[in-house]
């Protein structure tokens, strides 16, 4: 199509912008606002006459106000003429609605002169959904979904971090491994869904004996591991201990009052420097507990190389 007049092509251009699924909004050199889409009226709860003359810090919640100043700032002063704000440092917008309420935002920033006077157009986009799929994601891909501990692959990413840390700093740390025993049996006794409540219950009863800096995640079927910053040789055991005790006393008690009495083996490593990777001292905590289930299983063990010390 060819626009044979600059009025056509005008109100080509205003139709794709009213129609638009973005807010698209203008502000003069003083941060007035001049231009509101009716996406911006809708996503914003103002009209565009309300609007009209208002400073932009109405549409940015307090907080943001000097950050996006600055952002603003930089962005007049540079070369380009087109940004996305949350490109740089990954950096958090939240955008401001007449009602107080707030959404995350996705922010391109235009610049243009318009016969000497300098103008901002903003295109805004309303990227709660986005936020919201991100966090399901990530909960999914970091934590267990029976037992709402961190997963193998999380916990594996924790404990080489904290293996890093305690190695730069010189600090304690101790891993322990835990396993239900003979757990095919509560299956088998209970059923399945039982079974799957223990585990929940197992889980429960060791996070109110763990601290907050300490984690606990889900190895595999019915099988944890346990992290212990700042623990070392004097601790370990008194941790493993505390833990054992504590299944071992509190069975699970069914909607139909019946007890499901279940204990655990723990195997367990103090950490030091000579161990060169994660999986040097995972296998040590695996042997250990490879120990504690042969020796009749409902105890705790330390790593073989470490208890004759
Ligand atoms: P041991 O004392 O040697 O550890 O004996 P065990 O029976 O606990 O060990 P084994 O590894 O032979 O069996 C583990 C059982 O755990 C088998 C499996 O069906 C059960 N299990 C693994 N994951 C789940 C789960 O998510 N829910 C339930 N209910 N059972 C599970
Ligand atoms: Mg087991
Ligand atoms: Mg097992």
């Amino acid at each position: 199509m060819v626009f044979n007049s600059a009025k056509k092509k005008e109100r080509f251009l205003s139709e794709i912008i009213e129609l638009a699924a973005d807010s698209i909004m203008a502000v003069n050199e003083n941060m007035e606002l001049f231009f509101f889409n009716k996406e911006a009226e809708k996503t914003f709860g103002h009209t565009s006459d309300e609007i009209r003359g208002k400073h932009l810090n109405v549409l940015i919640p307090a907080r943001f106000h000097k950050q996006h100043e600055f952002h603003v700032q930089s962005f007049s002063e540079s070369e380009v003429v087109a940004r996305l704000m949350n490109e740089r440092e990954n950096l958090e917008v939240q955008a401001l609605r007449s009602d107080g309420s707030e959404f995350p935002a996705e922010i391109s920033l235009l610049k243009m002169s318009f016969e000497k006077e300098k103008i901002f157009v903003a295109i805004v986009r309303d990227i709660t959904r986005r936020k919201e799929l991100e966090k399901e994601l990530r909960i999914l891909s970091e934590y267990d979904s029976l037992t709402g501990i961190l997963n193998r692959r999380k916990t594996e990413e924790l404990l080489k971090q904290e293996m890093s840390r305690a190695s730069r700093y010189d600090r304690a740390l101790s891993l322990l491994i835990l396993d239900i025993d003979h757990f095919k049996k509560v299956n088998d006794n209970f059923g399945h869904d039982i079974g799957d409540l223990a585990l929940k219950h197992m889980v429960a009863i060791c996070s109110e004996n763990l601290r907050k800096v300490d984690f606990m995640g889900r190895w595999g079927g019915e099988e944890f591991v346990i992290l212990l910053p700042e623990v070392g040789t004097d601790g370990i055991s008194l941790v493993a201990e505390k833990l054992r005790k504590a299944i071992e006393s509190q069975p699970l008690i069914t909607d139909s009052s019946k007890e499901v009495s279940f204990t655990v083996s723990i195997g367990g490593v103090v950490y030091n420097k000579s161990m060169s990777s994660w999986d040097t001292l995972f296998k040590q905590a695996d042997q250990a507990l490879y120990q504690a289930k042969h020796q009749g299983r409902n105890q705790f063990c330390l790593n073989p190389t470490q208890s004759s010390k």
